[in-house]
């Protein structure tokens, strides 16, 4: 029997009890108090971490909270923030091993803000509507909210033991509002203590409802100074603890950046850096998106997989951040999230993610017998399959100009970097083939391959050719068809049909034999589609920056060198994603994922002679 370790979670279960609380059927404890959630959220976790003070004097705020239930705290968090003068950033992420569907938080969260005051009540309102647009899948691990320009919660589905583990970066508030101890031990446990400590940033500030001695103990034992406090919303006690100033983190953030590469890993880097208030010089020789980013359509789908397969992972967290950035800044840019319908080459893999299937919800992914996918394609499919309901499609150069459309992003093209020169220890030079130079702190290659750079290694050149297949109006297609290639419903009148894969290949030209190769492709996908080779026209050209293991490299390669490069098959679904990745490393921020991404995604990790750790 094949077996994948399931990604699947329990969902909260819960009702309204007697008096009228949101009640865990799970732990037997509610929610959030009687006495007003929002009350309580606003006096113990907002006002006892300072943050009305801390929003004013840092660039970043980064909150942890151990127990996300309704999302109560941080609606307040958010709102606070969003009520405040402040620019500065918000970076929550919040732990929960039983999350709400989105249907259940909505009827939840009703019940609960009754409570609010009225003048915060259409602030709130309108934010709990983008937290449910972007609520996503219940499936363990890491999910990126990019709520707004100053905003992003990270949702982390798992146990908080795994999680705190993971967990890479410092906090400077931690809300600990998990159910009562007698209630969910494990979640004031001295371990969990212990592991909050090494996360807290100096001048940290910790703050519970929970007041017990055992709790105050626990926190005072690994160094925190904890003060019991009686709060403004009646007259309820809480603990504050604080964290010492032990040291002061030395990293000086950058104010300027320069990236190199404007396709769609160069644009995404800027957008990121420019939302956090950092100017960005994005140079390119040629014109925004005119590399493999220009495609007129790319598929984004997450790999099937269980928490084993990197590149499921990888995949999820691509495809979810992208889809939820699009629900903000979409508007511009032509895409649609249609489903994916997945073929498997053989029985043995079918048969694995056939059981893996059984374990996650329908939302995520499910078997589709042959007649059914062929429903609901519209078109006769070539075998059993799956449905990813989570895939798309969209067009990367729109995507790239919704991107870089930002204040704070200058777009300099026909501008070929051909030389970048370390000047002093944190300075670099970037040289233009017309020898004008830009000396900066802070420069990111986006150039998909390592040109630049000598000691990236371990990217290769992958040329791929597209065809396309005008529009018939008696063969509709609905969802995208994928298996080691893809057809895409008809777009602008075209299905796009994809893509060959040659290494080493710099013919620019398209190639009859290419569309011959991408027409036996789609043979093994949709068998009665088309009949001749003939019907299908030579689409786009381009090379991808391909790896062995099918990752890009991302992170830093140098002191105030970075990389987001070799994007491979999906930089337009994961490259946006690797952006934020990038951008919470130079920024001090935590990170959006578990922290042994960091490795695996390092740019020297195939060079032998350099250690990934430096
Ligand atoms: C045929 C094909 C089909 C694909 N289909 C999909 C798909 O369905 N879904 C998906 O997610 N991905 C797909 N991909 C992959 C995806 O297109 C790429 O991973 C992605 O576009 C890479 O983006 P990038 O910004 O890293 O590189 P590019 O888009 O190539 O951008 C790099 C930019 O850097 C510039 N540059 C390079 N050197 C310099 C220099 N020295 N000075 C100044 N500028 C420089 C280049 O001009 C270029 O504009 C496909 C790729 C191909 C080839």
């Amino acid at each position: 029997m094949n077996s994948v370790t399931s990604l699947a979670l329990e969902p909260a279960r819960w009702q309204v009890n007697d008096q009228g609380e949101i009640f865990s059927l799970t732990y037997g404890d509610v929610y959030a108090s009687r006495h007003g959630a929002w009350s309580q959220a606003q006096s113990i976790f907002v006002d006892g971490c300072e943050l009305p003070t801390r929003w004013m004097g840092s660039p970043c705020v980064r909150i942890l909270e151990t127990a996300f239930g309704l999302g109560v705290n941080f609606l307040a968090t958010w709102a606070s923030l969003k009520a405040s003068a402040s620019k500065a950033r918000l970076q929550y992420i919040a732990i929960e091993k039983h999350p709400f569907t989105a249907q259940d938080l909505r009827t939840a969260l009703q019940i609960s803000l009754t409570t609010l005051p009225a003048s915060l009540a259409p602030l709130v309102h309108e934010l709990v509507e983008r937290l449910i647009t972007q609520w996503p899948p219940l499936i363990s691990g890491f999910h990126s909210l990019p709520l707004d320009d100053q905003t992003t919660l990270t949702l982390v589905f798992g146990d908080i033991d795994a999680v705190l583990c993971s967990l890479h970066g410092r906090f400077d508030a931690v809300y600990l509002d998990g159910f009562a101890p007698d209630c969910n031990a494990g979640m004031w446990s001295s371990l969990v203590m212990k592991r909050l400590a090494e996360l807290a940033a100096p001048g940290a500030i910790a703050a519970t409802w929970c007041v017990t001695d055992t709790v105050q103990h626990a926190l005072n034992e690994v160094g925190y100074t904890v003060n019991q406090q009686v709060g403004s919303a009646r007259n309820h006690e809480f603990l504050t603890a604080h964290w010492p100033q032990k040291f002061i983190e030395s990293q000086t953030l950058p104010a300027s950046v320069v990236v190199i590469g404007a396709g769609i890993a160069g644009a995404s880097v800027a957008r990121q850096f420019a939302s956090r208030g950092v100017s960005v010089t994005l140079i390119e020789r040629d014109q925004p998106a005119s590399g493999a980013s220009g495609n007129p359509v790319a598929v984004v789908r997450p790999e099937p997989g269980g928490v084993d397969n990197m590149i499921a992972e990888f995949s999820a967290a691509g495809v979810g951040w992208l889809k939820r950035w699009l629900s903000v800044y979409g508007q511009s840019v032509p895409h649609d999230f249609c489903g994916a319908v997945r073929l498997l080459r053989d029985q043995r893999r079918h048969d694995k993610l056939a059981a893996y299937a059984l374990t996650v919800p329908d939302e995520w992914l499910h078997e589709l017998s042959n007649t059914d996918a062929s429903t609901l394609c519209g078109q006769t499919v070539a075998a059993d399959a799956f449905l990813l309901p989570q895939a798309g499609w969209v067009d990367p150069k729109a995507l790239v100009a919704a991107l870089i459309d930002h204040p704070l992003i200058d777009v300099k093209s026909n501008a070929e970097v051909t030389k970048l020169t370390r000047m002093s220890s944190d300075l670099w030079c970037v040289g233009f083939s017309n020898h004008e130079e830009i000396h900066t702190h802070h420069v990111v290659l986006a150039t998909a391959f390592a040109d630049l750079s000598p000691d990236v290694l371990g990217i290769d050149s992958a040329r791929g050719q597209l065809s396309l297949l005008p529009e018939r109006a008696d063969k509709s297609l609905r969802a995208i068809v994928c298996r080691d290639g893809y057809i895409t419903p008809a777009i602008n009148g075209m299905h796009i049909i994809g893509a060959t894969i040659q290494y080493d290949d710099l013919d620019a030209n398209s190639r009859t034999e290419d569309d011959l190769e991408n027409f036996h492709r789609l043979q093994r996908l949709l068998p009665e589609f088309v009949s001749d080779v003939n019907e299908l026209r030579a689409g786009r050209v381009s090379w991808r920056g391909t790896t062995q293991d099918r990752l890009p490299l991302v992170g830093k390669i140098a002191e105030g060198l970075y990389a987001s490069i070799g994007h491979g098959s999906r930089g337009v679904a994961c490259a946006p994603w690797c952006a934020e990745f990038l951008a919470t490393q130079i920024m001090n921020e935590p990170l959006p994922i578990s922290a042994t991404w960091v490795e695996r995604l390092h740019p020297l990790r195939f060079s032998k002679s350099i250690s990934p750790k430096s």
